[in-house]
């Protein structure tokens, strides 16, 4: 008997029959003899569809205002399952992320889980009933509203609450079997993999894979937390994320996995002054409104003119305020110029073994070059080597470097359920 958590993704819940489904699911795990806690997000595309309304409404939703909004989705799912798990004879309570204890910071839309303090959850568990947690979102330890902790966040929610509750590992339920070594929307034949390690999943994570939120995996490695991903629609085994050893065994692919992003935009300083401090200022000015950036890319200064163009990217979502700041100082650093570009995308080979390996970059800017694809910028980390490209190119990409580096699979992958959104 042990304590396991299970947290199911909107996919897994998108209409009346796939909750009751769900239902049954965790209802057989329970007899089992398991403490269940189960951490659900909302039904299908709600959350868009409730941004999408927010958005007619109000051009510039307050922050606040937009997390009251959001956390609804997770409530109802939760209620709902809660609902269907007693017509199948157990007991069950849902709660909401303030309720279970989910402790943040008051950073609204993109908040931290700082603490959890799980009493009311685990009285329900020692009263025997089902525990059901809204994901997505807990209670700023500062303000006390209600925050939501980032797109895909339910993944944090489920690891988070596995730590604090000492569970043996997390399952994150999906639409599909696990993690494979590319997205199967855009390569159908990419691979399963049957694990791998926190270090790579990492990286996956922060290159635009979608199959687990970047937190929660950052989070699992911290607490030595094995996380089980897979398929809500088979019982089939998914992919284990653990403490694998960094390990090169022959046979085994220097490249584990293609990741892409979509999600971020360009922006070129041009003419930046070849003075020291320079690069310090702009990218002050740019953390100072909270801006997470990602590639940056500085040549040497032209020697007529001693000065140099700074590219970076940085999430969509974020750029017009980027602007602004850096308009804002355009005087004060004497730059000439600010170039924006938001149709780009990156792709991204990850694999540990890459450290031992010579020749990925040569093997993987072939594989681009034969499938037509121009490079704009490029950067490496130890264990991976990204490229942002034109987003017309990225699924051409993501297929050459995945065929270049043998990783395509005899059989289609199957996709049971979402849209992808
Ligand atoms: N419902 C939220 C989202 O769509 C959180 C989640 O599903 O993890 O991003
Ligand atoms: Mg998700």
């Amino acid at each position: 008997m042990s304590r396991i958590v299970q947290k199911f993704g909107g996919s897994s819940v998108a209409d009346a029959d796939s909750i009751k489904r769900v239902a049954k699911r965790i209802v057989a795990t329970r007899q089992a003899g398991h403490d269940v806690v189960v951490v659900i997000s909302a039904m299908g595309d709600t959350t868009d569809e409730l941004m999408d309304l927010a958005l007619r409404v109000s051009p510039r939703p307050a922050p606040r205002e937009l997390d009251m909004l959001l956390t609804a989705g997770e409530r109802m799912s939760a209620a709902l399952l809660a609902m269907a798990i007693a017509d199948l004879g157990m007991t069950a309570r849902s709660f909401t992320g303030s309720q279970a204890g989910v402790i943040t910071t008051a950073q609204h839309g993109n908040a931290r889980i700082i603490d959890i303090t799980p009493g009311r959850i685990v009285s329900a568990l020692e009263a025997g009933d089902v525990v059901i947690v809204a994901g997505f979102q807990g209670v700023s330890q500062d303000t006390r509203d209600v925050t939501t902790i980032g797109r895909g966040g339910s993944d944090t929610t489920a690891v988070a609450l596995a730590a604090s509750l000492g569970a043996d590992h997390c399952e994150i339920y999906s639409d599909v079997d696990g993690v494979f070594t590319a997205d199967p929307r855009i390569v159908p034949n990419a691979r399963h993999l049957t694990e791998i390690s926190y270090e790579e999943m990492l990286e996956l994570a922060a290159c635009g894979s979608k199959i687990l939120h970047l937190r929660c995996v950052e989070y699992a490695r911290r607490e030595r937390i094995p996380v089980h991903v897979r398929s809500a629609f088979t019982t089939s085994d998914g992919t284990w994320v653990t403490d694998l050893p960094d390990d090169d065994a022959p046979g085994r692919p220097v490249i584990t996995g293609v990741a892409h992003d979509v999600g971020e935009a360009k922006i070129t300083i041009v003419g930046v002054p070849d003075r020291i401090g320079e690069a310090a200022r702009i990218f002050q000015e740019i953390s100072s409104i909270d801006v997470g950036i990602d590639m940056i890319v500085q040549n040497v200064s032209a020697v007529a003119t001693e000065r140099t163009d700074i590219s970076f990217t940085l999430p969509k979502v974020d750029s017009r305020a980027a602007i602004e700041a850096l308009t804002g100082i355009q005087q004060e650093v004497d730059f000439a110029d600010l170039l924006y570009d938001d149709q780009i995308g990156k792709v991204s080979v990850v694999g540990s073994a890459m450290r031992s390996h010579p020749g990925v970059s040569a093997t993987f800017f072939a594989a681009l070059a034969a499938a037509d694809v121009n490079l704009e910028m490029i950067s490496t980390s130890g264990i991976r080597i990204s490229v942002v490209i034109d987003d017309q190119d990225v699924p051409r990409a993501v297929r050459a470097a995945h065929t270049a580096f043998g990783l395509d699979a005899d059989q289609e992958a199957t996709v049971y359920a979402g849209t992808g959104r």
